[in-house]
């Protein structure tokens, strides 16, 4: 049957594939009736399933007991052995042959039986032999459902349409993100960490669904319409064809976008723009090149943190960060020193848990607290990387002028040892903050006359001003960056940048919105920087508005009072700016 979602549209573009459950292995629901001609392949699934589960034990055996000791790791032993109990496959089997179930049904029988004996001896050594078994059955039935012990995907198909709860930073980097063509969540929000992922992979994505792992099958066809916030899913014939059409038109509007690739980005009255694009690692630096970006405006350092199981040397940083900037040369390179804490966890920190973590110990805050251990290497790492690019070095979350003069003063400590050792650092430097705490944009006059340019983060400048968590969906209307507050705030930024002679950039999610752009080169921007994926579209609006429709846009925007008038308005201004692409 037919079923259609809406959800929150956060990453735009359109995706026809299968649907991958994530952590969707609903125990109580798994498995099937089979035909008897199919029991002989189902007992094969099992048994193909009793050697990668009893595979997978050992090697967590192996790891538990590396990382925490033996004894810790012998309960993953204990549960390969009842894996592999010749009863119990005896058990499924006679399940699969006399219920006609399959595998999935017949392993969650067998489990549940055996683990009902256990409890009803009534010792509590029994008693948790039963909550191995029922662990042992679920895995089984994940192995049968080739979803991994995390819930992560195994060995992805090209073209596999993610649907899960949620996913982590640490589960995206997990997986192979570069076989998955749309991804469809219950929970975040537009500037979630998935979602800007997903934008800057070119992954149409709609999260804050609630209930889509209910209504989603492993194996369903779905069609995703990150514009729309829609998901389709197993549609009719005609349902299909019709969004064939679709797709095909924005294939021909991307390569017609394509050829826009060595041309400037200016307005039609000659005014610079700089286009810029985010990246979250040194493999995407080939993208930012093909997608005819002038440079980076944003590198999240921190996905690169995220990846590993334990800190990051100097060594290690530098290498990575010559490869981005040696590649990209001579564009400019803005460097985000760690933005980790809040959701962006590194386990490795070992970081007390925190009841407020978007408000906790974050960016800026960890670092000036965790200086010889984090923020010197990381320092050290980038200025001996300086000489081999343009590099713009870039502190997230600043809310104070002390925190930035702190942060300065250290960047010039870890540059005099570096000079003591004779190492060479590039007199070519700029250091500039991200304007993403309410406070600095209201103080933004001071803070740009001690840094060199502002980069607004307006996923955090929204999430703050508006006091909406970014990840929220029950509360997704709040985090709108065209509220008439979050506007001021940008106004200001920008003018008081300006006023003090320093350039201002934007790299929160906001830059790559094609309504937004009139907007914000009529407040005056200087540099936009986005999902890679959004660069081709924003210099077709740029080339195609002039200053005189730009200033005109933001007079009559200022008189509106609510977010959704001023996005009515914007759409409809961007809507003319692209209306002949793609035909
Ligand atoms: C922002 O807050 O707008 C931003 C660009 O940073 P991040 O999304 O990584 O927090
Ligand atoms: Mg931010």
């Amino acid at each position: 049957m037919t079923t259609k979602l809406v959800g929150v549209a956060a990453a735009s573009g359109l995706s026809a594939g299968t649907a991958v459950l994530v952590k969707g292995v609903d125990v109580s629901h798994a498995g099937r009736k089979i035909e008897k001609a199919e029991v002989d392949a189902e007992i094969a699934r099992f048994e193909g399933a009793v050697e990668a589960a009893s595979r997978d034990l050992e090697q967590i055996q192996k790891d538990m007991a590396a990382k925490v000791g033996e004894a810790e790791a012998e309960i993953f032993g204990a549960q390969a052995m009842m894996v592999r109990d010749p009863q119990l496959a005896e058990t499924v089997q006679e399940n699969i042959r006399t219920e006609l179930v399959s595998a999935e049904r017949a392993v969650l029988l067998a489990a549940e039986a055996q683990a009902k004996i256990f409890e009803s001896m009534e010792d509590e050594y029994f008693a948790a032999r039963a909550a191995d078994m029922r662990d042992v059955g679920t895995r089984l039935v994940k192995c049968l459902l080739g979803v991994s012990d995390s819930g992560l995907p195994r060995n992805l198909e090209e073209g596999s349409i993610i649907v899960a709860r949620d996913l982590a930073p640490s589960d995206t980097a997990a997986m192979d993100i570069h076989k998955v063509s749309a991804m469809v969540l219950d929970k975040g929000g537009k500037t979630s960490h998935v979602a800007i992922l997903a934008r800057s992979l070119g992954i149409p994505a709609v999260v804050g669904l609630n209930d889509a792992t209910t209504h989603i099958q492993a194996g369903d066809t779905l069609l995703v319409d990150g514009d729309a916030g829609e998901v389709t899913v197993n549609p009719t014939d005609d349902v299909y064809n019709a969004f064939k059409v679709r797709l095909e038109a924005q294939a021909r509007k991307k390569r017609q976008l394509s050829l826009l690739r060595e041309l400037p980005s200016v307005t039609k009255d000659g005014r610079k723009v700089e286009l810029a694009a985010n990246i979250g690692g040194e493999d995407e630096v080939q993208m930012v090149i093909d997608a005819g970006a002038e440079g980076v405006g944003l590198f999240r350092t921190e996905f690169m943190f995220i990846q590993v199981d334990q800190m990051l040397t100097e060594e290690e940083q530098f290498q990575i960060y010559k490869k981005v900037l040696s590649g990209l040369a001579p564009r400019p390179v803005v460097i985000r020193t760690l933005d980790a804490g809040s959701d962006k966890e590194l386990p490795y920190l070992n970081m007390p848990k925190e009841e407020n973590p978007f408000l906790g110990l974050r960016a800026i805050r960890l670092c000036l607290q965790e200086k010889e251990k984090i923020f010197r290497p990381h320092l050290r790492a980038l200025l001996r990387a300086s000489v081999y690019g343009k590099l713009r070095i870039m502190f997230p979350m600043i809310a104070s002028l002390q925190e930035l003069r702190e942060a300065k003063a250290e960047l010039e400590k870890a540059k005099a040892e570096l000079l003591a050792e004779g190492i060479p650092v590039s007199e070519d430097l700029q250091v500039g903050i991200m304007v993403e705490v309410p406070s600095a944009a209201v103080c933004a006059d001071q803070l740009a006359a001690e840094c060199d340019f502002f980069s607004i983060g307006t996923n955090d400048l929204v999430q703050y001003t508006m006091a909406c968590d970014r990840g929220n969906a029950a509360i997704s209307y709040l985090s709108d960056f065209f509220y008439p507050g979050v506007l001021r705030l940008i106004a200001r930024t920008i003018e008081e940048g300006h006023k003090k002679g320093i350039w201002v950039g934007m790299c929160g999610e906001m830059a790559g919105s094609p309504a937004a752009i009139p907007l914000l080169l009529g407040m005056g921007i200087d540099e936009l920087s986005m999902a890679t994926g959004s660069v081709p579209q924003a210099k077709a609006i740029i080339r195609n508005l002039d200053m005189a429709k730009a200033k005109e846009v933001w007079e009559r925007v200022k008189d509106m009072t609510s977010n959704t008038e001023i996005r009515a308005y914007l759409e409809g201004v961007a809507e003319e700016l692209v209306r002949d692409i793609g035909k």
